[in-house]
């Protein structure tokens, strides 16, 4: 359909499928939505490296900090799973 191959759609797919996922998954680790939108539009494949980040800092509904050893576990969580501190 209007000249376009299904390796076209395919193409530009990518890039798109790229940036959606890139700006999602930084969103959810408190990382720059927008660069990693970026990067994902012209770099698809670097999406996978935010698979292996730690979040970058406390993101309400999804990530908090153990208020006895600092570190960034499940924001629903009521023990810490670094420490065993319950809270
Ligand atoms: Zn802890």
């Amino acid at each position: 359909m209007f000249g376009m191959s299904f390796v076209d759609l395919v193409l530009l797919l990518i890039p798109i499928t790229g940036a959606i996922l890139g700006a999602t998954w930084a969103g959810r680790l408190g990382r720059n939505r927008f660069g990693w939108g970026v990067f994902g539009l012209f770099i698809p494949i670097s999406v996978v490296i935010l698979l292996f980040l730690r979040p970058a800092g406390e993101v309400a509904g999804r990530w908090k900090r153990c208020p006895a050893c600092m570190e960034l576990i499940n924001w629903n969580a009521n023990r810490c799973k670094y420490c065993q501190t319950s809270f």
